[in-house]
């Protein structure tokens, strides 16, 4: 039988929720990244590092819930914080005193003195690139071609662009990334390529005055994992700051798991303006943006209004608190690093041992194999990949117990506190199987 029919003889109760679900679900999930080929899965609860689907299957999850799953699930500091809360409240629209402790923590790591929260990564990034606009009086924003920033108009632009209607490589186009965006909206972002700090200088001096900055995740992890080239990201932010116009890192990603300060410690960047969300809430629905005193005093003077009225969800504030004073100390951190090296070391070993062309990338908790032999170093590099083996990868892994994101060679694993070394034998053991049909 094919991996695909195994995977749906596995699941017949997912199946059945999968077929009623399209009466009344759109496209039978609850978002469009949740339909997998060849059904999504339904899953019922989940302990630790493992979850279970509706059919009984446990799993290692990997996934993370889209790498929102740094502290596992129902680590015990969160739900006896969530447990508080919830008989306490669970909405006001006013802060509450965890919020502070939250906004605190996030300051140290981040080395950003003042902050704001939100519901969503998309929220988060949408501040952004508004505070952006406030600050400077000026419209245009420059992003980088394959970075994915979230579902709103500005930043649905050039996320995945097919190379056909993307333009020369050192001129992208702006490509909108759904339908529903309008053009004049689409043309106000500039695309460049990731390590291409001559692109940011040359739309800068093309249209001077009126670039209000430039959103960017300091490592790309919408396109497989792709690194800063030593220098860029400080280059970016000088050219930036030299043209008057300003940086944000989007951490959605990377907050909380390339390190305890993300990308922006482990790269010793400060931007402007830091985006978190995912792995913030351990496990809630949260977001956050932090700022300069400069850009956020446009905030605090009224100049932007940041508003939500789930901004600080007390149930929220309780979790996120947990999570980054309880669950992700020093020791977490260790035990990450251990995990990741384990995972990196043992792939690498059965790619070396099949005799195939591929690597392992990983920052902190998150990797992936890359099917190629030489690093990638942007969106274009990325599309040139091999494609042929994502998708079984995902089937085999999850018909062995393991559940990755289902986008083949585009997403990563999370690894979380609460995994252990077996479980990162499940994933080399898994990946085997792969090599051994790929050889
Ligand atoms: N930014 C990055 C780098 C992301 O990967 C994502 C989601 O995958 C977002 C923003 C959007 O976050 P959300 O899905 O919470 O709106």
């Amino acid at each position: 039988a094919s991996e695909s029919d195994i995977f749906i003889r596995r699941q017949p109760r997912g199946s059945a929720l999968g077929t009623a679900a399209t009466d009344v679900l759109a496209g039978g999930a609850t978002s469009s990244w949740q339909i997998a080929d060849p059904q999504p899965v339904w899953l019922d609860h989940g302990a630790g590092g493992h979850i279970w689907d509706v059919d009984g299957n446990e799993y290692v999850d990997l996934h993370g819930g889209y790498g929102a799953g740094i502290a596992g699930h129902a680590h015990p500091a969160i739900v006896a914080a969530v447990t508080e809360q919830v008989s306490r409240g669970t909405h006001f629209a006013q802060p509450t005193e965890d919020a502070l402790w939250v906004a605190r923590s996030l300051a140290q790591r981040y080395d950003l003195p003042l902050w704001r929260f939100a519901n969503s990564g998309t929220e988060a990034t949408m501040d952004a690139v508004h505070l952006m606009r406030a600050v400077t009086g000026r419209d245009m924003i420059i992003k980088v071609e394959g970075c994915y920033h979230g579902h709103h108009d500005s930043v649905q632009v050039s996320v995945s662009p097919d190379l056909d209607e993307a333009g020369p490589a050192h001129r992208p186009e702006s490509v909108p990334s759904s339908t529903g965006i309008p053009t004049a909206i689409t043309e106000l972002t500039r695309i460049v390529g990731f390590n291409d700090l001559d692109a940011v200088r040359r739309i800068l001096d093309e249209n001077p005055g009126q670039v209000a900055g430039m959103i960017v995740e300091p490592v790309m992890m919408n396109a497989g994992i792709i690194t800063p080239e030593p220098g860029y990201l400080a280059g970016l932010r000088d050219t930036l700051h030299s043209a008057g116009a300003l940086l944000t890192f989007d951490e959605v990603k990377t907050g909380f798991t390339a390190g305890p300060g993300g990308a922006t410690a482990r790269f010793g960047v400060r931007p402007d303006i830091i985006c978190l969300a995912k792995s913030l809430g351990g496990g809630l629905s949260t977001a956050a943006i932090g700022g300069t005193s400069d850009v956020m005093s446009a905030i605090a003077d009224g100049i932007y209004e940041q508003v939500g009225t789930f901004n600080g969800n007390p149930l929220a504030m309780a979790a996120a608190r947990a999570n980054v004073y309880q669950v992700l100390d020093d020791s977490a951190y260790r035990h990450l690093a251990d995990l990741a090296a384990h995972a990196s070391a043992a792939i690498t070993d059965v790619i070396a041992a099949h005799g195939l062309a591929w690597h392992v990338k990983s920052v902190g908790a998150k990797g992936c194999v890359i099917f190629s032999p030489t690093p990638v170093t942007d969106y274009r590099e990325f599309l040139q990949l091999d494609d042929r083996w994502g998708q079984l990868h995902w089937l085999i892994q999850h018909n062995g117990g393991v559940f990755l994101p289902p986008w083949g060679k585009v997403e990563q694993w999370l690894l979380s506190v609460a995994h252990t070394h077996a479980d990162v034998d499940r994933l080399v053991t898994n990946f085997e199987r792969l090599a051994v049909i790929a050889e």
